[in-house]
């Protein structure tokens, strides 16, 4: 009974903040895809593959085991194509509790350049080290390997620019998770605009 309530629970905040990563546009179309791990440590709930994160709600999640096979999940509806890092990330880091994984476009377009975002404002200075992982195809297993690595050789980041993508962030609640990728991306949007104030004078 405690279980069940806890995943009634898990899967109303994992809609919410779904649909406000989407509304703060964080992410676009059917891009982004985000997961909790469920009581026990061994189950993970995740966004369906082809849903905006925008239209996500309690009956459209997927349970999925630390192999990113199907636990529970409503007919028609399958995991997100990135369950894999998104399992990989939980059984490297026990302390991880959600995965937030979003294409928002500030933190992006560093991605694409294969800059490092500059950290200007003081709650940014603990971004210190944001890993850029190289480029793959989305949602294939290349890519999973990449994040793979770099959370491996990264032990204490908790963001990671993926290459021509988006970000991944780490944390041990959904909010901790959300509110460092929306971090990431305000700090991004800073170090963007800041470059144009008094560059031509
Ligand atoms: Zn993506």
């Amino acid at each position: 009974m405690e279980n069940h309530d806890a995943l009634t629970s898990l899967k109303k905040s994992l809609s919410s903040v779904s649909r406000l990563a989407y509304q703060r546009g964080l992410t676009t179309g059917t891009g982004g895809n985000i997961s909790v791990r469920l009581p026990g440590g061994n189950l993970v709930l995740i966004t369906a593959s082809g849903v905006s994160l925008g239209e996500t709600d309690e009956t459209n999640l997927i349970s999925v085991d630390l192999e990113g096979n199907l636990v529970e999940g409503s007919p028609g509806f399958r995991p997100s194509k990135e369950t894999p890092f998104h399992t990989l990330i939980y059984r490297i880091r026990p302390e991880v509790g959600a995965v937030v994984h979003v294409h928002p476009p500030f933190a992006t377009a560093y991605a694409v350049r294969g800059l490092a975002i500059p950290l200007l404002t003081a709650s940014s200075y603990g971004l210190e080290g944001i890993p850029l992982v190289d480029y793959a195809p989305a949602g294939s297993r290349e890519l999973a390997e990449y994040v793979q690595a770099a959370v491996t050789n990264h032990p204490r980041a908790r963001v990671f620019l993926l290459k021509n993508h988006g970000l991944i962030a780490l944390g041990p609640s959904l909010t901790a998770a959300y509110d460092l990728a929306d971090l990431v991306e305000g700090t991004a949007k800073i170090g963007w605009l800041s470059s144009f104030i008094g560059a031509n004078q």
